[in-house]
Formats: C-alpha cells, sequence, structure tokens
C-alpha cells in the first residue's frame, strides 16, 4: 500500500547515469537506490529514459533490446520498468517512461500546435525543458518524495547528451534537490586480481565535460573494492572516499540493495540531498534475501524458447520476467530454481530431445510471435500433458497449448492459429476482429491488446484456488484470441476456461482439470509481469508447488 509521505513538496532527484561500458546493472542499481530510500520512508518513484529513436519498445525484437515489459497503462516498454516495479513493489504508468523518440515527437507536436509562441524552436533548451517537464509530471503523479531517473546508454556518447543536460538544467533550476550517481565499472587485468581505476576516473572526466559532477560513484566490479581504490578513485574524481560505493558481483539481484547499504549509500545520498529518514524497515527485504539464501533442494524447471540467436546474456534478456517470476516462487517455497533453456527448433528435430523433458519438475512455454520453433513448442506442451509435468503456459503458450488440444484431444487435426495459417479451415485461435483492419493497414505499432484487463474466476478450478478470489486484473500483449466457436467443443473434451473477460468473450485462463493432471495451465496475459519478490504471482507459485511435488516423486 502507497503510504502517504507529505514530504512531496521538497522532492528531490536522483539521475543515475552509466560510465565505462553498458551491462553492468544500471537498472537495478537505481530500483536499488528506490529501495533503500523507500525503506526510510519516502515515496520514491523511478524513471527510465531511453536514448533510442523509437517511440516507444513495442516494435523492437526482443534479441535486439531484451524483453518488452509492459506496464498496466498498456505502455511498452524497456525491462528495467520490470526491475523497478518489483524492486518498489508499485505499479508505474508510461509517464515514468521516456525515449528521445517520443520527446521530440512531443516537441514537433507542440511546436505545430503553436505552443511555443512563434519562437525558434531548438534542441537546447527545449529537448532538455521538455524531458525535465516529464520528469516532474511522472513524480507528482506518483506523489513521490524522490524519482530516480535513469539516463540510458553510457556518459559520452553523443545519443544521451540530452539527458545529461536536463540533469544540468534541473541542478540549476533546484539547487541542492539534484544528486549524481555514476555506476562505472573496474575491470581487473590479467589473472593480479588487481581491480583497475583508470576507466571510472575517464568517464568521470567525460561527465565534466558535460557540465556535471558524480555526487556518487558504484564501482560495479567482480570483488569489493578495497579501501587503497576507494581513496584513489575519490581523490581523482572530486570526492570524499565515503561517496565511493562498493557494488561486487551477487548471487541475488536482490542482495544488491542490502550490499550498498553496507557501504552506508542511504546516508551519503541522504545527507547529500539532505533527506531525514522517516523510518527504517529493511526487515522484509533481508528476509527475503535470507531466504533466498538459505534455500535447500534443487528444482529444475524447463523454459521452452526461441530467442536464443545471441548468446547467453540476450537469452536471460529475452525472458527477463519470467526468469525473475520462477525465483519468486522458488524463494516463496524455499528452494532454488534450476533454470534450463530448452530450443524449441532443436526440440522439434530430435526426439531425445523431447525425451528430456521427463526431467524436469515443470515446463514453462513463455510468450512468442511468429512462426519459428512453433512445432518444438507443440511437441513440448503434447509431451507434458501426457507425461503429466506440470506446464505453465504464457500468452503464446498458451494459446499453442489450445491448439495442440484442438488436434491431439478433439480430433481438430488441422486447427491452428491464424498467425500462423492464416487460412486454416480450423482457426483456434485467431485475431481479434477490431484489429483486422490494423493488420490490413499494416500498423503493427502499438496495435495489440495490450495492459491491464480484467478476468472472471470460476470457482473449483486451479485458478480459483491460486488466486483466492473471483476478479482479476492481469496484463496483456498479444493480437490473438481463443476462437468463441470452438469454446463448447474444446470444453466437451476437457479444456476448462477458469479465467473469461467479463464481457464472456475472452478465454484468459485454460487449465485442466486437478484429477486429470497435476498442474497444466496456461494464460492469454503474461502473469510474470505482475510478479513482485515480495508478492509472488499466484499462479506461478502453484505451478512451482507441482513442480516440487513431480521432482519428489521423480526421485523417490
Ligand atoms: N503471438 C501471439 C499473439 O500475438 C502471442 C503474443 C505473446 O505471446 N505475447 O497473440
Amino acid at each position: 500500500m502507497k503510504q502517504k509521505t507529505g514530504a512531496g513538496t521538497n522532492p528531490k532527484y536522483i539521475f543515475v547515469v552509466g560510465g565505462v561500458m553498458s551491462g553492468v546493472g544500471k537498472g537495478v542499481a537505481s530500483a536499488s537506490i528506490g529501495k533503500i530510500l523507500q525503506s526510510r520512508g519516502f515515496e520514491v518513484t523511478a524513471i527510465k529514459i531511453d536514448p533510442y529513436v523509437n517511440v516507444d519498445a513495442g516494435t523492437m525484437n526482443p534479441t535486439e533490446h531484451g524483453e518488452v515489459f509492459v506496464l498496466d497503462d498498456g505502455t511498452e516498454c524497456d525491462q528495467d520498468m520490470g526491475n523497478y516495479e518489483r524492486f518498489l513493489n508499485r505499479d508505474l504508468t508510461g509517464a515514468n517512461y521516456m525515449t528521445t523518440g517520443s520527446i521530440y515527437r512531443t516537441v514537433i507536436n507542440k511546436e505545430r500546435n503553436l505552443e511555443y509562441g512563434g519562437r525558434c524552436v531548438e534542441v537546447v533548451p527545449h529537448i532538455p525543458l521538455e524531458i525535465i517537464d516529464r520528469i516532474e509530471k511522472a513524480r507528482s503523479k506518483a506523489d513521490a518524495d524522490v524519482a530516480i531517473i535513469e539516463v540510458g546508454g553510457t556518459v559520452g556518447e553523443y545519443q544521451n547528451i540530452l539527458f545529461l543536460e536536463a540533469a544540468r538544467i534541473l541542478k540549476i533550476k533546484k539547487p541542492g534537490a539534484v544528486a549524481l550517481v555514476l555506476v562505472s565499472y573496474l575491470p581487473i587485468m590479467n589473472d593480479e586480481n588487481e581491480l583497475k581505476t583508470k576507466p571510472t576516473q575517464c568517464a568521470a572526466r567525460t561527465l565534466n565535460s558535460a557540465g556535471l559532477e558524480p555526487d556518487v560513484i558504484l564501482a560495479r566490479a567482480r570483488m569489493p573494492l578495497d579501501k587503497k581504490r576507494k581513496s584513489k578513485i575519490a581523490f581523482n574524481c572530486n570526492l570524499r572516499e565515503e561517496d565511493i560505493i562498493s557494488a561486487p558481483d551477487v548471487s541475488s539481484l536482490y542482495e544488491i540493495p542490502v550490499n550498498f547499504e553496507r557501504d552506508r549509500l542511504g546516508d551519503v545520498l541522504s545527507e547529500k540531498l539532505g533527506l531525514r529518514p522517516k523510518k527504517s524497515d529493511f526487515g522484509d527485504w533481508k528476509k527475503l534475501v535470507r531466504r533466498i539464501g538459505n534455500a535447500t533442494g534443487t528444482v529444475k524447471i524447463g523454459v521452452v524458447g526461441k530467442y536464443f540467436g545471441s548468446g547467453k546474456f540476450i537469452l536471460a534478456d529475452s525472458y527477463i520476467s519470467v526468469i525473475e517470476a520462477i525465483k519468486h516462487a522458488a524463494a516463496f517455497w524455499k528452494v532454488r530454481p534450476e533454470i534450463v533453456w530448452l530450443d524449441a527448433e532443436k526440440i522439434s528435430r530430435s526426439q531425445s530431445e523431447l525425451k528430456k523433458l521427463s526431467e524436469f519438475g515443470g515446463v514453462i512455454v513463455p510468450g512468442g510471435f511468429g512462426s519459428r520453433g512453433i512445432k518444438g513448442k507443440l511437441k513440448a506442451i503434447e509431451y507434458c500433458r501426457e507425461h503429466k509435468i506440470p506446464f505453465l503456459g504464457l500468452c503464446y503458450g498458451m494459446q499453442l497449448a489450445v491448439v495442440e488440444f484442438a488436434r491431439n484431444a478433439c480430433g481438430l487435426r488441422r486447427a491452428d492459429t491464424t498467425e500462423i495459417t492464416p487460412k486454416t479451415p480450423q482457426p483456434v485461435i485467431d485475431v481479434l476482429p477490431e484489429q483486422k483492419t490494423n493488420l490490413a493497414a499494416k500498423n503493427y505499432g502499438g496495435t495489440m491488446r495490450l495492459g491491464a484487463y480484467p478476468a472472471l474466476l470460476k470457482k473449483g478450478t486451479v485458478a480459483y484456488a491460486a488466486y483466492g478470489k473471483r476478479s482479476v486484473s492481469e496484463r496483456h500483449r498479444h493480437r490473438y484470441e481463443v476462437n468463441p466457436e470452438y469454446v463448447a467443443k474444446l470444453e466437451k473434451k476437457g479444456i476448462v476456461f477458469s479465467g473469461i473477460s467479463p464481457s464472456g468473450r475472452l478465454m484468459e485462463i485454460m487449465e485442466l482439470p486437478k484429477d486429470k493432471h497435476p498442474f497444466f495451465l496456461g494464460t492469454q496475459f503474461h502473469p510474470e509481469l505482475k510478479s513482485r519478490p515480495l508478492e509472488p504471482h499466484p499462479l506461478f507459485v502453484e505451478f512451482m508447488k507441482a513442480a516440487i511435488k513431480t521432482k519428489r516423486r521423480t526421485s523417490v
């Protein structure tokens, strides 16, 4: 529950910028800073600025930019927004997300509408002023005492210079209310285990050339920073030793805020911004970290995907919310999840690859688009259904579970989704009528069913037992739906549509009854987007429970 702290009259702004290189966890660092201040009684919101020209993240392939995260209001955004929501346990809105494309679009529209009163509209100051305006709108909408603003990219790039300019201007406008955190990286040369500070010093200098100085440097590295290196960075970057925070690699993301606090990051930022803590309540979070650390026993979860193109790093990025939701549910049951990536294309080619599924406590078929990997996903679903392996289908995973069931259990041999076979005679999954005109006009951007929609649950079902309530709200991102014309046929053969839209037309959850299968459930929505470490998603919790049981059953 949101707590009113009443200090929103003197708001503070913390810009988080990256130095040296990307991919060192700036998003999680921003979320962790937010968590620390939240635990001291401040209302915190987090804002992401992405430097790309895309208006939102919706048109990007997950292998390009990681998972597309979706907010309640339907905003398609960067996966870091998911980190903010997970750490802060707050629902964010589109106001908390901006890209170069969306900012320029607003400024150009304003100019066309004569909102600049005939003046010459220039990149500086009008673009940074629009950025500041949006930051302030997001902050006041959340009634936040502190806004954390993560600037995408790394200092020294052309791409994000206008965002740094916004920080510089805001600092002039609000003296004492703006702090800058530089997230840097300290590489290790050879085998000497010596952390090199020079790239960090150079990053601070680059920031200086944009008219800014860091207030805090988060020193990401494989290991903790020693005193000598702290003082070296401090001396060369105009800071005190205590302003350099050690940020070593950790085994669980959720340890990061606790780790930062070990170096007193909360005190340092509070002092710099004149924030007087209202309370200290870090207990639940610390408990969570202990739970993860003390987990015993491993549950193997297979994730059948296709966004495997570019190695492990990208892979985990493409399915980050699914991974985190698995971890939340595992922490709930105090077990350690072992997530194994299963390549759908390999499964479709090799029987032995398919049989490997029986080694898993549970199998997830996550969301996706297009025809690649479909055969393998269908085979995996069939195998899980027949061999009673707990199965969770997310969006495309649910649609394909319906196709598989229609083909193999209802005798509709040519059943398909029209996404793959537009002219199928048995379109069990079909496009929404209202989307047909969009697709015909090739209007792909922002034309899906997006954001939170309500669903009503049927009593006596697996879904109802998991949620423990009749009405739920979940996030969507898809064009296709279960075709209402086939619902009766599918139900007759045993599928239970346990979650349905209030209109009664859209099938939101499908499942097999408990006496037929230990856990076989698919959702048209993406439950993973709403799972939080302190509030694991009920469907993932139930899936994990079944996976733990299966494992016990097979290991005796
Ligand atoms: N491709 C499917 C659709 O558009 C599923 C999308 C998804 O899994 N997010 O309906």
